[in-house]
């Protein structure tokens, strides 16, 4: 899952990026509104965090401009203590949600979470595809038969993307989007390793090879 953190206040993202890499997020950062902007079009993040005072532009008319253009990312604003206008305007401009600074990280995650599951039509924290479940929070496994199975973390990120769309075909380069890093090494062969790693923890026929078009997890029972 990508996550686009959009914040001038070095302090911050420094303590924030480990933390939203602990809970599964592949983070990338931008510290004003102009390159902002253009990474939350360019980078095709899954969430966005978006301080509103920002330098360049100003975090509001950022937001606009992505949902003039159509940009339905979902975002989550932060807003400076105690201004509840910055919150309606916030929302009125199209935010999923609004966290006050400062704030606790564990509320930031748990807001997160929740904004990502309305988004991907989650009703809870467990994903679930064909008897494997995913429980996002705890980023644990369980296969068919039962089997708790420990993931690594890239290992959950692409798990947990495939499952919130089972019904895409996905591209190697679409998912090593998605699961890495900007300055990580991104070997879009070093997916197939990934996918026979989870075909191994799940079975060979949870995800299918669609020659020449990618990967897709195996239709689901009832279709
Ligand atoms: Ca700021």
């Amino acid at each position: 899952m990508k996550l686009l953190l959009i914040e001038d206040d070095r302090q911050l993202t420094d303590a924030l990026q480990p933390l939203l890499r602990d809970a599964g997020y592949a983070v990338e950062i931008a510290d004003n509104g102009i390159d902002g902007e253009f990474l939350g079009n360019e980078l095709a993040p899954d969430l966005i965090v978006l301080d509103l005072g920002l330098p360049g532009k100003p975090g509001l008319d950022v937001l606009r401009s992505w949902r003039a253009a159509g940009n339905r990312t979902p975002v989550l604003v932060l807003t400076a203590r105690d201004a509840w206008h910055e919150r309606v305007d916030g929302l009125k401009a199209g935010a999923d949600d609004y966290l006050g600074k400062p704030f606790h990280t564990a509320e930031l995650l748990a807001r997160l979470e929740a904004v990502g599951r309305r988004h991907g039509g989650q009703a809870s924290n467990e994903l679930s595809w064909r008897g494997v479940k995913l429980d996002t929070e705890r980023q644990q496994a369980t296969s068919a038969d039962g089997r708790v199975i420990d993931l690594t973390a890239i290992e959950f990120r692409l798990l947990r993307y495939l499952m919130q769309h089972p019904r895409e075909v996905h591209s190697k380069t679409r998912l090593s989007d998605h699961v890495y890093e900007e300055e990580q090494q991104r070997d879009s062969n070093v997916m197939e390793v990934y996918i026979n790693r989870l075909r191994q923890h799940f079975g060979k026929d949870f995800i299918l090879t669609r020659r020449g078009q990618g990967y897709q997890l195996a239709p689901g029972e009832t279709e």
